[in-house]
C-alpha cells in the first residue's frame, strides 16, 4: 500500500474527535510530501534538528510537531515556527518555552508529558509532578505558553490488559484537571496518547490525538530512540 493509501485509510477509520499526527521521523521530505499531497498537515518529528532541515525545505502551511525530548538549549531552534511541543516534563523547559516564544511574539501550545510506562527508559512527570506543576504560580507568570493537554507513551507490551490499564490512568488524571479550577494559560483540550501499535486501544481509552508513523510510512530503516 502506498503512503498516500496507508494514511487515506487510517482517517477513514478515525473518530471526528480524534487528530492524526502523521509521524514523518527518519522519512525524506519526498516521502513525507506524498502524504502533505493528500492534504494532511498535521506531522510528528522526534528530533529538532531534523525538523527545522525539514521546515525549511517543505511546504510553510505544515503543522509541525515535536514529539520526542526536548532539550532546553534547542527550544531556540523551534520557537519560530513549532505547532505542538508535545513533550514538556518540567517547569525549567515551560519557562525556556516562555522566554523564546516571547522572543518570535508569539504563544506556543504545550502538552505535559507524563510517564505512565513501567519501563525507565520514557520521559515524563509522574501525577503529582503535574498537579504541582499546574498548581504552581510560576506557571501563571509565563504569558507566552499555554498548556493545553497531556501526552502520554504506553508500555510497550503485547499485555492489553496493562496498556489500558496506563492509557486509562492518563485520561482519568486529564478529565481530573479538566474538572478542577485550572489557572489561566492551562486548558485540558487534548489528550495525546497512541502509536502504530496502540492507538486502537487508546481511542478506547479517551486518547483525541493520535501519533502514528509506521503505520502510514513503513517501518524506520534506523533506530530513534530520544
Ligand atoms: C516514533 C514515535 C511515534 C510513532 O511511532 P510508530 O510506532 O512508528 O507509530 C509516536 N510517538 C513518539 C513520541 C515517537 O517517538
Amino acid at each position: 500500500m502506498s503512503i498516500a493509501e496507508n494514511l487515506n485509510g487510517l482517517k477513514a477509520e478515525l473518530p471526528d474527535h480524534v487528530e492524526l499526527i502523521a509521524v514523518s521521523k527518519t522519512h525524506p521530505a519526498e516521502k513525507v510530501m506524498e502524504a502533505y499531497d493528500t492534504g494532511h498537515r498535521h506531522f510528528g518529528e522526534n528530533k529538532v534538528q531534523e525538523m527545522v532541515a525539514k521546515s525549511e525545505t517543505m511546504p510553510s502551511d505544515i503543522r509541525w510537531h515535536l514529539i520526542g525530548h526536548l532539550q532546553r538549549n534547542k527550544v531556540k531552534y523551534i520557537a519560530p515556527f513549532v505547532h505542538l511541543i508535545h513533550g514538556v516534563d518540567s517547569l525549567k523547559l515551560l519557562k525556556e518555552i516562555n522566554k523564546r516564544a516571547k522572543q518570535n511574539e508569539r504563544v506556543i501550545d504545550c502538552l505535559i508529558q507524563v510517564f505512565i510506562a513501567k519501563e525507565d527508559t520514557k520521559f515524563g512527570m509522574d501525577e503529582k509532578e503535574v498537579r504541582t506543576l499546574i498548581a504552581s504560580t510560576e506557571l501563571q507568570e509565563l504569558e507566552h505558553i499555554r498548556v493545553v493537554g497531556l501526552m502520554g507513551m504506553a508500555t510497550n507490551t503485547d499485555n492489553t490488559d496493562q496498556i489500558k490499564s496506563e492509557f486509562k490512568g492518563l485520561k482519568q488524571l486529564f478529565e481530573d484537571i479538566k474538572a478542577s479550577d485550572t489557572p489561566k494559560h492551562v486548558e485540558m483540550n487534548h489528550l495525546s496518547m497512541g502509536m502504530s501499535g496502540d492507538y486502537k486501544l487508546a481511542i478506547e481509552c479517551g486518547s483525541t490525538m493520535v501519533r502514528v508513523g509506521s503505520a502510514i510510512f513503513g517501518a524506520r530503516n534506523y533506530p530513534t530512540n530520544g
